[in-house]
């Protein structure tokens, strides 16, 4: 049998031997008592590589972006976002559950706002209105197709929350195919955000985590509603030797997944049921589907040929490159799609 070839997301990927390795060797002791060394290390070399204080290792990146969340605001209080953030549609409406407060979607440009909309969306000081306290960016933006922020784009909404008091917090799930493509500074997003979530289980090739990145205070914050929400794990060591791993060996390479993403792109695109394709930034291709298939038919013929992508809505399908495919997969996928 042919091994299956999957862009479902790029959470699929299994550790490598030598991230096994790392964490076999990992040396543990017990989170919550703070005496992990390995967690420890992880959430120092996070916090520096952003020119942060300080950093916690939580379960998910629903987790630190909900922690992040409830840690600045109050309950009654107002979250602006763009309308196809993750905080907003992927999270089983936390921040509502979590937090209790209401949210202002901006109609973004593939994912992304700017500073006169969040500008025009901070309420004024007035007894009707829920107060404004956290604009909350994704970068990159997965529903956008994984575009990314202009830098410039970052430090305009940054001035306006500053004119407002409001917090800037950062979902950077994917920061890092943005900040490869884009050759970023990472210690820039860290004077421009109050607090970064990043995602160590995606494309950088983790089984399991995310870190949430700020000051000090904030973090000592955030870590006691980590304990409420149940995150507080033991010998979490083990999971935070892949983090360590993923960050020191898997960022440079994310570029490759970001070729093979346009590779494969640019064979779709010669396709005549292949509609609007959202420009390929990074890692991420959506493309519309039309003509002989639906976006379901396609993904269907594409699984029958040992190929797993994702149908995102009826005329859309998505896929994403990652660390477990091949530049063979990509020429088998070339081919496949070729001969549709
Ligand atoms: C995947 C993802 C997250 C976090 O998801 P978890 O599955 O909870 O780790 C957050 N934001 C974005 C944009 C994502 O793509």
């Amino acid at each position: 049998m042919q091994a299956i070839i999957d862009f479902r997301s790029d959470t699929v990927t299994k550790p490598t031997p030598q991230m096994l390795e790392a964490m076999y060797k990992a040396k543990v002791g017990d989170d919550v008592f703070g005496e992990d060394p390995t967690v420890n290390a992880l959430e120092n070399l996070a916090a520096e590589m952003f020119n942060k204080e300080a950093a916690l290792f939580c379960a998910s990146g629903t987790m630190t972006n909900q922690i992040a969340i409830k840690a600045h605001t109050q309950p009654g209080d107002e979250v602006i976002c763009d309308k196809l953030s993750h905080v907003y549609q992927y999270e089983g409406g936390g921040i509502a559950v979590n937090s209790g407060c209401s949210v202002r979607l901006l109609e973004g440009n593939r994912g992304r706002i700017n500073a006169d909309q969040v500008r025009e969306a901070i309420n004024p000081d007035d007894i009707h209105k829920p107060v404004s306290t956290l604009v909350s960016l994704e970068n990159t933006a997965n529903r956008g197709g994984g575009s990314c922020y202009n830098f410039t784009d970052f430090e305009q909404i940054k001035s306006v929350c500053l004119e407002n008091k409001l917090k800037l917090h950062l979902d950077g799930a994917r920061l890092f195919n943005a900040i490869v493509a884009n050759k970023e500074p990472a210690k820039e997003y860290g004077s421009v955000f109050d607090t970064i979530s990043i995602c160590l289980s995606k494309g950088l090739g983790a089984p399991v985590g995310s870190v949430l990145i700020g000051s000090n205070a904030f973090i000592k914050k955030c870590k006691r509603i980590r304990k409420v929400l149940g995150g507080g794990m033991r010998q979490a060591g083990f999971l935070a030797a892949a983090g360590i791993y993923a960050l020191e060996n898997h960022i440079d390479r994310l570029a490759i997944d970001h070729f093979h993403a346009r590779q494969i792109a640019n064979a779709l695109q010669q396709k005549d049921f292949a509609g609007t394709l959202l420009p390929v930034e990074t890692n991420i291709i959506i493309c519309e589907i039309k003509g002989r298939f639906t976006a379901k038919e396609f993904a269907d013929k594409m699984k029958e040929m040992g190929i797993l992508i994702i149908a995102i809505s009826p005329t859309q399908v998505r896929m994403v490159l990652h660390l477990d495919i091949t530049p063979e997969m990509v020429h088998k996928t070339i081919d496949t799609i070729s001969q549709l």
